[in-house]
């Protein structure tokens, strides 16, 4: 079995290298990023999406958002003027819901089978290959591309029909978001009231208001490392995608509207491209920390 991955970015290369070094064989393509790393350790080098598709039972996709995916799988030299009927595609990029069905409903007209899979947890859970899938569409297909997804996830879990697993990422982000505004907003509160924010933060960890995201968070904004791990820039792709899907479905979310807005003034700011731990930033500016 030969599988396609399409998108070597900060997600995309070392989940790519997991599958190499779990022994599958690997046909890889970006449009503006290299693969000679990837091909040192085996993979074929593709020239396009369509030339990956043309020799891949399964295609992965690991791109920024919606357009992104519509133009590598749809567009000219795409993955759908490559496939074969039969072929599997995983799209693992997060994205709008209602884009992945209209996707996989052009896909069908081909015969090939799409499903969702957006991840969760950075960078780090790309290399360790212990990410959090969640994944949308055909039980068999996932069947099939199960193995495989266990070889880059810690956790994989088949949440529904096609767009399910991009619905169950924006309920992930909403959260990843309000939380991080949460930490920052009483950190910099205790900051100014002059209580050390490392003390604070050995403090309540381990209580009720510990989370992942504070453990993984608060060290950065404590050290003003604001390197990514994932972009304001990207966050604010997934927050309008869920304020459109609400919109949508009439379901009232000022508190995503209102981080969506904090981190919009980041990236005015000239801080979009920093780690959304960032947003820390946005309050120690206004209360002059
Ligand atoms: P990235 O920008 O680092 O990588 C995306 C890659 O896609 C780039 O290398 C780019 O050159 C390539 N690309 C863009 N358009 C293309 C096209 N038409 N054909 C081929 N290649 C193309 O982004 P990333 O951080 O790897 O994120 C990828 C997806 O995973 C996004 O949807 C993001 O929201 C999601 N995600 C990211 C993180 C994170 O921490 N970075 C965590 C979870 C989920």
């Amino acid at each position: 079995m030969k599988v396609g991955f399409i998108g070597l970015g900060i997600m995309g290369r070392p989940m790519a290298k997991n599958l190499l070094k779990a022994g599958y064989s690997l046909v890889v393509f970006d449009k503006f990023a290299p693969s000679e790393d990837l091909v040192a350790l085996g993979a074929e080098a593709g020239t396009s999406s369509a030339d990956v598709a043309s020799k891949a039972d399964i295609v992965l996709t690991m791109l920024p958002n919606s357009p992104h995916v519509r133009e590598a799988v749809m567009g000219e030299g795409g993955v759908l003027e490559g496939a074969r009927s039969g072929t599997i595609l995983v799209d693992m990029s997060s994205i709008a819901p209602a884009a992945s069905q209209e996707i996989c409903a052009a896909a069908k007209e081909k015969g090939v089978v799409m499903l969702d899979a957006p991840v969760s947890g950075g960078e780090p859970k790309a290399i360790d290959g212990t990410l959090a899938i969640m994944v949308g569409g055909d039980e068999a297909a996932f069947d099939k591309v199960k193995p495989l997804l266990d070889v880059m996830g810690g956790s994989v879990v088949r949440v529904g029909d096609i767009g399910a697993g991009n619905v169950t990422k924006l309920a992930n982000q909403m959260i990843v978001a309000l939380n991080i505004a949460a930490v920052s907003e009483a950190f910099t509160l205790a900051t100014k009231a002059g209580v050390s924010p490392e003390a604070v933060f050995n403090a309540i960890k381990g209580g009720l208001a510990g989370s992942t995201v504070m453990n993984a968070k608060v060290p950065m904004i404590l050290d003003g490392n604001f390197k990514p791990g994932f972009r304001i820039d990207l966050h604010i792709k997934d927050l309008q995608n869920a304020l459109d899907t609400a919109h949508n479905l009439h379901v009232p979310v000022p508190l995503s509207a209102g981080i969506m807005e904090i981190m919009q003034a980041l990236t005015i700011d000239g801080e979009g491209q920093r780690d959304h731990s960032a947003v820390a930033r946005y309050y120690e500016k206004l209360a002059k920390v």
